[in-house]
């Protein structure tokens, strides 16, 4: 059913709802709350305890008056009693309650106690008739809103929605909307997301064997060591057991889809090379696909040495290049004069053809969509893949999300690595910060300055604070970089500050994943309690590449002391994966799995599940498939 057919929905409303995605009773049923509150607890007015909220039933005591104070602003004062005491009860700018409330009648008040004047009292409480219980003596659902929608439209289009749909009493849709008490909402959360995430885990099983059915070509043999000997630095040991392990899957015949996964800094190039180089060797062609031209030419600049040296012809392919220049590249690629190509999404035009692609690249792979990978993947015939992301995920759900995938992980930074040093503040530091960027940049640093939004005015979007910025530091140039700038002009912005250039950098979270500019030494980062932790620990791998000592910065300045607490959890630790966890733990799990970027059916996971559900959900997907 059309959410416009509900009562008490018009045009205006339906619009407010379709911009939440909302657009029939189904998509309201699967549309879960983002937070209950428990309005369960009844207290005696006497018992009732400054801070706390709960509900109260008591009678009306007298006629509620109605003042006007400054701004228009109505205020609406009465007394209620039962009968161990009286409570004064203040409502600002609610004319309503002067018809609705009854001297003499009874309701349940739900609200925050409080003490002034000897007097217990309460602000605008909620109310209702003891008979309808909708908002009080019950777990009451928030939604999330958008402008145009209280929760009560909310609230209500659901209960409609419930109802048009006979949803049962026990059912755990009718649970997670309108739950019977805590006990039950726990379960139903658990249920629900065990349903998404066994049907996910199914699909990830089957596409695993799939390719497990498949043969794949074999690599000749180099050693590790032989490798090594190449490079200018050794090898960590987590990059040995990546590269092991990589040796493995191309030299047993059977076909390779490998996810390397390790921190921003870990290494994960270098065990990609020595694929590649394994590949081109036997006389096949390795493609490396990066997301973007700086990525792409950061690769080539590090690769082309290493191959020149082992006598492997390569390229890099770009968007960037002239026309001439690049149907060259595409006919000798084609003709497979040349072995090793390193590009962006050039690799997948449709002109460019490979001559025998055995083996396929992707780095940052979550950037790419699932077509993308699938595209490539068709010029090559049964083409090894390899995958590198920095994104860490906790183990458990690493294995569900890439469950189709074997995982290596490289857990360990190359020797000498200085952790970067990260302080949580708040705006009492901002003059003392600024200070800060002066001196990092006096003493030949560069500075990143990471904001959450383009340009919405909160002070914390890139355009304000460059401008903020630009007028602090006057003598300096700024750069800005973000998602509504033409790629071409963000690209040079970007390419001057790798160059060092500019010192300092504003920008969104376009600021490449993998970017290397080792002379950045500082990163602050705005409002920084909208980020989740797993992101700012990667963002924050942006700086201490190099050798000076590094920082980073988190402002929190909206946020209160439950954020304050989460962002201390980035001065502790420098384990992405740790933090990962912890996230997991604090926030819930929907934000990690960003399936539809990885081109799965997108999940929907109410918040709070029992996490250990996605371990469960996984083993029993298996058993399934196994059979038994
Ligand atoms: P990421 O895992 O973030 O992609 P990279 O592969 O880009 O990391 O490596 C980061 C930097 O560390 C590069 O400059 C690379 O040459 C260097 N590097 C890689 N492995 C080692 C190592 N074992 N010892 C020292 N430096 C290394
Ligand atoms: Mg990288």
């Amino acid at each position: 059913m059309k959410i416009t057919e509900l009562k008490g929905i018009g045009a205006a409303r339906s619009k407010a709802f379709a911009r939440l995605g909302l657009e029939d009773t189904l998509d309201l049923l699967r549309c879960y709350p983002a937070d209950y509150e428990d309005r369960t607890v009844f207290a005696k007015i006497r018992t009732l305890i400054p801070g706390h909220t709960c509900c109260v039933r008591a009678m009306i005591a007298d006629e509620p008056r109605e003042s006007r104070i400054r701004n228009g602003l109505t205020l609406t004062k009465l007394t209620v009693v039962d009968e161990t005491g009286r409570l004064f009860l203040t409502f600002f700018n609610s004319p309503y309650v002067k018809q609705s409330l009854v001297r003499g009648k009874s309701y349940v008040f739900y609200g925050k106690a409080e003490f002034s004047n000897n007097r217990t009292c309460m602000t605008n409480p909620v109310f209702e008739t003891e008979s309808r219980q909708s908002v009080t003596g019950r777990i009451v659902p928030i939604y999330g809103l958008t402008k145009g929608l209280s929760q009560y439209n909310v609230r209500s289009a659901v209960t409609q929605a419930l109802e048009c749909h006979s949803v049962p009493d026990g059912d755990p849709l009718r649970q997670i909307h309108a739950p019977d008490n805590m006990t039950k909402l726990q379960e139903a959360r658990n249920i629900l997301a065990y349903n998404e995430l066994y049907a996910l885990a199914l699909r990830l099983a089957e596409l695993k064997a799939e390719r497990a059915a498949k043969a794949g070509n074999i690599f000749p043999k180099l050693s590790i060591d032989e490798f090594e000997n190449t490079l200018p630095f050794t090898l960590t040991a987590a990059q040995k057991r990546a590269m092991t392990e990589t040796d493995t899957d191309i030299s047993n015949g059977s076909l390779m889809a490998r996810l390397v996964q390790g921190d921003v800094g870990s290494g994960k190039t270098m065990v990609a090379a020595y694929a590649a180089l394994r590949a081109c060797r036997g006389g096949y062609q390795a493609a490396l696909m990066a997301p973007t031209e700086l990525l792409a030419s950061q690769h080539y600049a590090t690769l082309k040495p290493l191959m020149d040296e082992w006598g492997v012809s390569s390229c890099l392919l770009t968007g960037r290049i002239t026309p001439a220049n690049k149907a060259k590249l595409q006919r000798e690629i084609a003709d497979g004069k040349i072995d090793f190509i390193v590009g962006t999404h050039a690799l997948i035009s449709k002109n460019t053809a490979f001559s025998n692609l055995a083996l396929i690249i992707t780095d940052e792979q979550h950037r790419f969509g699932v077509s993308q990978r699938e595209t490539l993947q068709a010029k090559g015939n049964d083409a090894h893949t390899l995958y590198m992301s920095a994104t860490p995920i906790p183990r458990t759900l690493a294995l569900l999300l890439y469950g189709e995938l074997d995982v290596s992980v490289i857990d360990e930074l190359p020797p000498g690595r200085t952790p970067v040093k990260t302080y949580a503040v708040n705006e009492a530091y901002r003059e003392r910060i600024d200070g800060f960027i002066r001196k990092t940049v006096d003493g030949g640093g560069q500075v990143f300055i990471v904001c959450p939004s383009i340009e919405s005015p909160d002070f914390a979007d890139a355009v304000s604070v460059h401008e903020r910025l630009s007028g602090v530091f006057t003598d300096m140039e700024i750069g800005l970089a973000h998602g509504k700038l033409k790629q071409k002009d963000r690209a040079f912005v970007m390419d001057r500050f790798s160059k060092g250039e500019i010192p300092i950098l504003v920008a969104t979270t376009v600021i490449e994943v993998g970017v290397d500019v080792p002379n950045a030494a500082l990163m602050v980062v705005e409002s920084a309690e909208r980020f989740g932790l797993a992101q700012l620990h990667q963002l924050r791998g942006r700086v201490g590449r190099g050798r000076r000592e590094s920082f980073c910065v988190l402002f929190n300045s909206t946020g209160g002391e439950q954020a304050a607490k989460r962002l201390k959890t980035l001065e502790k630790s420098n384990d992405g994966f740790e933090i990962a966890e912890i996230d997991l733990q604090m926030r819930g799990s929907g934000d990690f799995f960003g399936t539809r970027q990885h081109g799965l059916p997108e999940l929907n996971l109410p918040r709070g599940y029992d996490i250990s559900i996605i371990k469960k959900a996984r083993e029993d997907a298996l058993r399934t498939l196994g059979g038994n």
